[in-house]
């Protein structure tokens, strides 16, 4: 690929630039947008709209880049699995779940993670690299790929950043990739949530940056010194900090904040945590999904009984909250929640 340009690198205005210092005209700019953000082309060669000279023409200076499916496994319950390998080897994960309405996807922001939370899988492995924004739009638009040789029609409806990574660490590039996803791919803010461990003052920044997506906190416990043990950024921003940033997150009408929290039996279940945990969000506009933790291999900590994950939620909804068990998907296949990692060297 050396030397030539990955016009999937480009953002809009920078891919017009391309074509007109080409000498080519404006529309030809628009149609290679359409091939890539609405059909899904694999690579120049692909664009048939284009006579074979002008797609070997921008073949010698341009390419489109194309992650290799490096594994792709199906769960019991529906739930796939995409490991990608990026042009540089690194691996991602991202996890499509399909549910009646709506067809989810779950991209990684990051390869690995540096945040280091305790009990998640991706973390324990450090990070690799921060995404280029059309790395995490490539997720995207090879998933739809994919999609479209089985299913006609049915493309990505929802995305959520809640795969590898911690999508505020890498905030340029995560708002230019959604910038895309909802500009140039179509799919809407409403349906777009991101998810952070917790980087407090990255949060106002968030909102001028990509405004209107739905924000996901992950709270994990109701004490700093619990929080401080599992989360290492509890350090640098404890519960307090974290919550005012979050009592300031401009939220539109109608729209709440997700707090998630991962049960994990006896550190964080008992329903004095979930006493404190509706003293820590009061105020706020929210809704808390609590989800059971999932082991993986490695892991010291455990799955509460269902007696008390239902014990804990009674608590939240007894003091008016809406607090949903989420229970992950794609288990068996190492897809939920805090399992996902790169490949095995
Ligand atoms: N880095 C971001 C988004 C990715 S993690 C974040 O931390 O919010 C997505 C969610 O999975 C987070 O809420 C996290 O707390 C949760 N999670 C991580 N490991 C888990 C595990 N082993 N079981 C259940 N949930 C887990
Ligand atoms: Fe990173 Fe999120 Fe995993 Fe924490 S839970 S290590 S922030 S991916």
């Amino acid at each position: 690929m050396s030397g030539r340009v990955n016009l999937k690198a480009l953002s809009r205005e920078d891919l017009f630039r391309f074509i007109l210092e080409r000498g080519l005209p404006r529309f030809r700019a628009e149609q290679l947008l359409h091939w890539v953000y609405e059909r899904y082309v694999a690579d120049i060669s692909g664009v048939t709209e284009f006579s074979k000279k002008l797609r070997d023409d921008l073949g010698a200076v341009a390419y489109l880049s194309c992650p290799e499916v490096a594994q792709r496994l199906t769960s019991r319950d529906g739930t796939e699995k995409f490991l990608f390998r990026l042009e540089d080897g690194e691996t991602i994960e991202s996890v499509l779940i399909p549910d009646d309405k709506r067809l989810t996807l779950c991209i990684s922001s990051q390869a690995g993670c540096a945040m280091g939370c305790e009990f998640c899988l991706t973390g324990s492995h450090g990070l690799k690299r921060n995404l280029q924004a059309y790395e995490i739009v490539d997720q995207v638009l090879s998933v739809n790929r994919m999609i479209r040789m089985t299913e006609k029609g049915r493309g990505v409806t929802n995305i959520v950043l809640m795969g590898m990574g911690e999508p505020l660490a890498n905030l340029d590039a995560v708002a230019e990739a959604l910038r895309r996803i909802t500009g140039l791919l179509g799919i809407s803010k409403r349906r777009i949530t991101l998810s952070t461990s917790g980087l407090a003052p990255k949060l106002a920044e968030l909102a001028s940056k990509a405004p209107d997506v739905n924000l996901a906190v992950s709270l994990n416990a109701s004490t700093d010194e619990v929080r401080s043990r599992i989360m290492p950024v509890n350090r640098k921003y404890p519960l307090r900090t974290l919550l005012d940033a979050c009592r300031k997150f401009p939220l539109g009408p109608m729209r709440r904040i997700t707090f998630e929290y991962v049960l994990i039996g006896g550190l964080n279940d008992s329903e004095s945590d979930a006493r404190r945990l509706v003293g820590l969000v009061k105020g706020i506009r929210c809704k808390i999904n609590l989800i059971p933790f999932n082991p993986h291999p490695g892991s010291a900590f455990t799955r509460p009984s269902e007696e008390r994950v239902l014990a804990f939620q009674k608590v939240l909804v007894k003091h008016d909250l809406a607090a949903l068990i989420r229970e992950s998907k794609g288990q068996d296949i190492l897809a939920a929640c805090g399992q996902l990692r790169a490949a095995q060297p």
